[in-house]
């Protein structure tokens, strides 16, 4: 994409030194580097996705159900069923992806002259949308062990003045887990200073800890970001939705597109919702891989970082140099710009055991890596 715009486009000035966001998609064999899963779709759910296609074909010259009544009550049934909440339709907001979401919430309770925070290094679209909508960022730092430190936040929020308050848990790119106490000490700051905060759980399906939507129904400025996209390896669906309180929900309808999730993404994820048990079977089995993984690159002598998702980071000492040897032998990583570090993703057993190897023969050849 070119960065040297024409004169006679009126490209907005704030952007015109900007670049798309988003990983290089590589044609390479070996694919680890969006935290995407790994396993694609059985044969039998191939089957009802078709059919589910056949049944909405006949009248796709309709809009679809603007409010997606039925795949709302679908969501809602799910995290009741794996959170023990007592949520109803009225609860959650789905989006073409937890990044619509996102930015949906930018649009209702951000934009100019308002400010969001979030922990960082953390997942960057939040900084992103923040700049695209004109909405000021503020950081706070994680600790060495990105860990972060709620005491610092307590003195500091209310000088923040944010709206939007983010934690990422499990972080992306980290992997850290932030545990439910302090997020619930988080959200009684965060209730103080006026600000919805917004636990991002794209990963959370992938860690032992109780979701914040436990914490809703007592805070109901907390909201949590869930997507189809990683456990439920939907990726390609783009399916993303909010928990909320009802006013949130409500609040959000302000600022959507009418019909923004098309017929199709609709009937796919209730075709994903009802697989569900065997579309997260293999999320046991992605974690057991991801301990197997940093075991094996331990004994190489590469350490890598405790993470309750379904990528780590692991340390390089020259990240570009070693990301390019993988690449070059068609393993892609991710370079996530951090000093020392790339993150891999967990792939299928038989891509882990060549993500490996490669390190292995990358190490050997030189101590670049
Ligand atoms: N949140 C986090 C922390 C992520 O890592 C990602 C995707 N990488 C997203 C949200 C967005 O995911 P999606 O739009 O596919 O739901």
């Amino acid at each position: 994409m070119s960065s040297t715009w024409p004169s006679w486009l009126p490209l907005r000035d704030d952007l015109r030194d900007q670049v798309a966001y988003g990983a290089p998609q590589l044609e390479v064999p070996v694919r680890l580097n969006t935290n995407e899963n790994p396993f694609g779709p059985s044969k039998s759910l191939v089957k009802d996705l078709e059919h589910a296609l056949s049944e909405i074909g006949t009248h796709l010259n309709r809009y679809p159900d603007r409010d997606s009544m039925t795949l709302r009550q679908s969501l809602a049934r799910y995290i009741n069923e794996t959170s023990d909440t007592t949520f109803t339709a009225e609860n959650i907001w789905p989006a073409n992806g937890s990044n619509e979401v996102i930015q949906s919430l930018f649009l209702a309770f951000a934009g100019h002259s308002r400010v969001a925070a979030g922990f960082e290094p953390s997942y960057s679209m939040h900084r992103n949308i923040a700049r695209v909508t004109g909405t000021s960022w503020h950081s706070w730092e994680r600790r060495d062990d990105y860990s972060i430190d709620v005491n610092h936040i307590k003195e500091r929020a209310s000088e923040v003045r944010a709206t939007l308050i983010f934690l990422t848990t499990p972080n992306n790119p980290t992997g850290t887990i932030t545990n439910i106490e302090d997020i619930r000490r988080l959200a009684e700051i965060s209730g103080r200073t006026g600000a919805l905060l917004v636990i991002d759980e794209a990963y959370q399906e992938f860690s032992a800890q109780p979701s914040a939507v436990t914490l809703i129904d007592e805070f109901p400025h907390v909201v949590v970001s869930r997507t189809m996209s990683k456990a439920f390896a939907f990726a390609g669906t783009r399916v993303g939705y909010l928990v909320g309180n009802a006013k949130v929900i409500d609040a959000l309808q302000l600022v959507r597109l009418p019909y923004h999730l098309s017929s199709a993404t609709q009937a796919f994820a209730l075709v994903a919702l009802d697989h569900s048990q065997e579309l997260l079977a293999n999320v046991a089995l992605l974690r057991q891989e991801r301990e197997r993984v940093r075991a094996a690159l331990a004994r190489l002598g590469v350490n890598s970082l405790e993470s309750g998702a379904n990528f780590f980071l692991f340390s390089a000492q020259n990240p570009g140099k070693l990301w390019q040897k993988l690449v070059d032998v068609g393993v892609l990583v991710r370079d996530v710009g951090l000093p020392s570090h790339l993150r891999v993703t967990i792939g299928t057993p038989e891509e882990n055991d060549r993500f490996l190897a490669s390190i292995k023969d990358a190490l050997g050849e030189s101590s670049s890596g």
